[in-house]
This record gives C-alpha cells, sequence and structure tokens, in this order.
C-alpha cells in the first residue's frame, strides 16, 4: 500500500535570507499571473527542495518551469543533465544567457501539457518543479500516467491541492487523491509560507516527495472511468453515484452502496473494480 508521511513546517526567518529574486539579465521580466509566475526567493526552500530530490552526478532531470532559474542554477551543479521544459518564450532569453556556459542544461519551449510532450522521449530519472497552480492537477495526472522509468519527483503545490492529494480515508478525498496515491507513495516535505515568494501567492505551499509505484489497476482506462462516475457528486452515495452505468447488485457485491466514494480505502476501489471489471460500464 502506498505510504503518506508528514511535513515539517517552515518559517522565513527574515528577509535578509531571501535570494535576489532576479539576475541582472531578468530586471525587465515581469511575472505572469496567467503562467502561475511565483518565483521562489527563499535560499533554505531552494537547499530543502534539492536536498529532497537526492541529486546525484548521474541523474538526468526535468524541471517544469524553471522561470527565473533559482533551481536550475543550483540543482545544475549536482546532476548530469537538467531538461527544463518553460511555456513563457519571454523568459528564454534570460535562461539562455544565465546558463550559456553550462552544457548540461537544455531549454525546451513548451507547455508541458501539449500532448506532443513526451517525457520519456527525454530520457530522465528525476522531475523537480515548483508548478504553476493554475495546471497542478493536470499536469499531475499526467505525471501519474507518464511515471513508468522515474525514480522519484519533487514537486510543489498550493498546500490546500498537496492536502487533498495526500487526504487519508475519512478526510476531504476527491478523484485526484485516488490517482495519486495509487501512482505513487507520497512524502510530504516541507509547507512555505507566502513569503518565500516574489510576487507572494495569497496561500500557502506544500512540497511533496512523490515516488512512482509499479504499474497497478489504477492505470487501467475502466478504473479511470469507474472513478469518475463515483466522485460525480461527492455528497451522493456510491449506489447512487453508480446506478446509471453499473449493475448495482455487482456494485453491492463488493461494497455497501450507502457509503460514500470518500470513504474508500485503496483495497476497497481494487476491490469494487474488479467486481465490475468486463460486467458492465458507460
Ligand atoms: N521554478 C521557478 C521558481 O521556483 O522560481 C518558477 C516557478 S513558477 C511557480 C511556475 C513556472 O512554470 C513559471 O516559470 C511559468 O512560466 C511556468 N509554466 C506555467 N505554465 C506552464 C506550462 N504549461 N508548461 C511549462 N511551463 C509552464
Amino acid at each position: 500500500m502506498p505510504q503518506i508521511r508528514n511535513a515539517n513546517s517552515y518559517t522565513i526567518k527574515s528577509h535578509r535570507d531571501l535570494a535576489t529574486p532576479f539576475m541582472p539579465s531578468e530586471k525587465h521580466h515581469s511575472p505572469k499571473k496567467r503562467f502561475g509566475q511565483n518565483f521562489l526567493t527563499d535560499t533554505d526552500a531552494i537547499t530543502s527542495i534539492i536536498r529532497a530530490l537526492a541529486p546525484n552526478p548521474l541523474d538526468k532531470v526535468l524541471e517544469i518551469g524553471p522561470g527565473t532559474g533559482a533551481l536550475t542554477e543550483i540543482l545544475l551543479r549536482s546532476v548530469a543533465r537538467i531538461s527544463a521544459v518553460e511555456i513563457d518564450r519571454d523568459l528564454d532569453l534570460p535562461l539562455r544567457n544565465k546558463f550559456h556556459d553550462q552544457p548540461g542544461f537544455d531549454l525546451i519551449s513548451a507547455d508541458v501539457l501539449d500532448p506532443s510532450f513526451e517525457i520519456a522521449a527525454l530520457g530522465v530519472n528525476k522531475i523537480i518543479g515548483n508548478l504553476p497552480y493554475n495546471i497542478s492537477t493536470p499536469i499531475l495526472t499526467k505525471l501519474a500516467v507518464e511515471r513508468d522509468g522515474i525514480d522519484r519527483m519533487i514537486l510543489m503545490f498550493q498546500r490546500e491541492v498537496a492536502d487533498r492529494i495526500t487526504a487519508p480515508v475519512g478526510s476531504d478525498r476527491g478523484l485526484m487523491t485516488i490517482v495519486a496515491q495509487l501512482a505513487f507513495d507520497i512524502e510530504r516535505i516541507i509547507d512555505l509560507p507566502p513569503a518565500a515568494f516574489r510576487p507572494q501567492p495569497k496561500v500557502w505551499s506544500t512540497v511533496l516527495n512523490l515516488q512512482p509505484r509499479p504499474a497497478n489497476f489504477g492505470d487501467e482506462p475502466g478504473f479511470r472511468i469507474l472513478l469518475a462516475a463515483a466522485f460525480a457528486q461527492k455528497r451522493k452515495t456510491l449506489g447512487n453515484n453508480l446506478k446509471a452505468g453499473y449493475q448495482l447488485a455487482k456494485v453491492s457485491s463488493a461494497i455497501d452502496t450507502s457509503r460514500r466514494a470518500e470513504s474508500l480505502e485503496l483495497i476497497e476501489w481494487e476491490h469494487l473494480y474488479h467486481a465490475l471489471k468486463g460486467k458492465a460500464g458507460p
């Protein structure tokens, strides 16, 4: 079963601990809200995130959204290669200038969510990213699907999203909770306050260590369809959510139909899915 471990809390000591947010060549870059640009400026936080990746000189790392290169700059000292995918073309030049003498730096100007952007094609074994909050859920979904060959992912989320991803049974679980917990063993690394970023976001952030799990029933399209149906209306019972697409007799042979989707353990999802598999469904 997947493991979930808890985070250390984190306190900014003083603003004197903050690194300079922009290199001289980047001074004219205005952060863009639509790309979720909150740049990490706290040096202790950068160190903690990089340490969590456990970098070694053979590592080939994908960085999602390098921004102004705060993580990139430090991480490049310890790994063989960083392939950095950045959507904002205005950051191309500053990033190329900053890392022009670093042969291990490879900038890919692209949208990480573009279906033609395939992680397997990069030959990386680790992933790091302070994710743009507005699209962190679709990014995590893509990473869950494309996790094969990856040893470790260190990713930053809005704290509320991290809480949802790591939620135990009996708390606020959603479809993404089940997808993430079947795809990864998850460890909370650190919580960061808004003051760790420029510009400051309105919310706290949480860094997670996601260790990919072997392929399992959670990867099957039929299971994703079942999840979508089961969570269609969170306040409704499983019986009510599933009656349109599945034979209720099969559902009740596996699970008490008066329960809600958020109350099921992963092992119960497996049991339910196997009871329904091939028998019914939309
Ligand atoms: N890693 C930097 C840091 O920690 O300071 C920047 C993090 S900032 C929260 C998110 C970064 O992701 C931005 O540089 C943004 O332009 C980039 N980004 C946003 N959407 C993206 C997408 N769809 N594909 C690739 N990069 C994206």
